[in-house]
């Protein structure tokens, strides 16, 4: 089939959406802000969107949402970032309005897919996806295909452990996990970017060796931020890990606030072919 596909990243502000080709080049985009009244609200905006690209020739649709979304494409849970988002059956809902097949992941895997597949690992085996914006999330790819595991939560990076105990809880609540010392809101509360940079290296240095990746990619609104932190993680990583992971690419994303929408537009064509 070489249609073109269409793909949405659903966020808290914001619904960007995308048309893009088999190899998930963008050619057209369009947003509008997130609006408000739950699920229903959000999916109606979302079609709009689409229905605005006026393209015939759309095979599927592809969609980054946040929250934990189950094989049925249906939110199991999320935080509050979107009032009224848990349980909304995304895929089912889109394909009413659209008539189209839809794939939906959560949005940092979709992140993860579309660095994996055309961004900074596609030259790698297996590559752990770190996203660092306003949570720590993480996603493994291996082969270019998205490792779920046996709840849905391989790859998930934000409660690890750590001997810090960070200004702002972690999402679950904690103060002692890595997303309450190393994700934008601690970096905000502290103002030190390579204090969390180097909080994140340490706990990559033992996370992978469990995990023994070709690569690392680090994206996310905080990784913008470039040097002060990239520096800081690769820096203790290296001082930390074993000596066979040393050398271990640690590489900046390289398709920036599109990648959720070209893994979406992606995996909108891995379910139709
Ligand atoms: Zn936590």
């Amino acid at each position: 089939m070489t249609g073109l596909y269409a793909a949405l990243d659903i966020g808290g502000t914001k619904i960007a959406a995308a048309l893009a080709d088999g190899d998930g080049t963008v050619l057209r985009r369009a947003r509008v802000p997130t609006p408000r009244g739950g699920g229903t609200a959000v999916l109606d905006a979302a079609a709009r969107l689409l229905d605005g690209f006026a393209a015939e020739d759309v095979a599927a649709i592809g969609v980054g949402a946040p929250g934990v979304v189950d094989p049925a494409g249906r939110v199991v849970s999320a935080t509050d970032v979107l009032p009224g988002w848990a349980g909304t059956p995304v895929r089912e809902a889109l394909a009413e309005r659209t008539g189209l097949p839809v794939a939906v992941v959560n949005d940092v895997r979709a992140m993860a897919y579309g660095e994996a597949r055309a961004g900074a690992g596609a030259a790698f085996r297996r590559v752990l996806h770190v996203s660092v914006g306003t949570g720590v999330g993480g996603a493994l790819t291996t082969a270019g295909e998205l490792e779920r595991g046996a709840h849905g939560t391989a790859g998930e990076l934000a409660h690890l452990l750590v001997p810090e105990r960070g200004p702002v809880p972690c999402g679950c609540g904690r103060r002692d996990h890595l997303e309450a010392v190393a994700a934008g809101p601690a970096i905000a509360a502290t103002g030190d970017p390579a204090g969390a940079g180097g909080v994140l290296g340490r706990a990559l240095a033992g996370l992978l060796a469990v995990l023994d990746p070709d690569a690392v990619v680090l994206g996310g609104g905080v990784a913008q931020i470039g040097a002060p932190f990239l520096d800081a993680v690769t820096a203790a990583f290296r001082a930390e890990a074993l000596p066979p992971l040393r050398a271990l690419p640690i590489l900046p994303a390289a398709l920036g606030t599109d990648a959720p929408l070209v893994g979406a537009a992606l995996l909108a064509k891995r379910a139709v072919t």
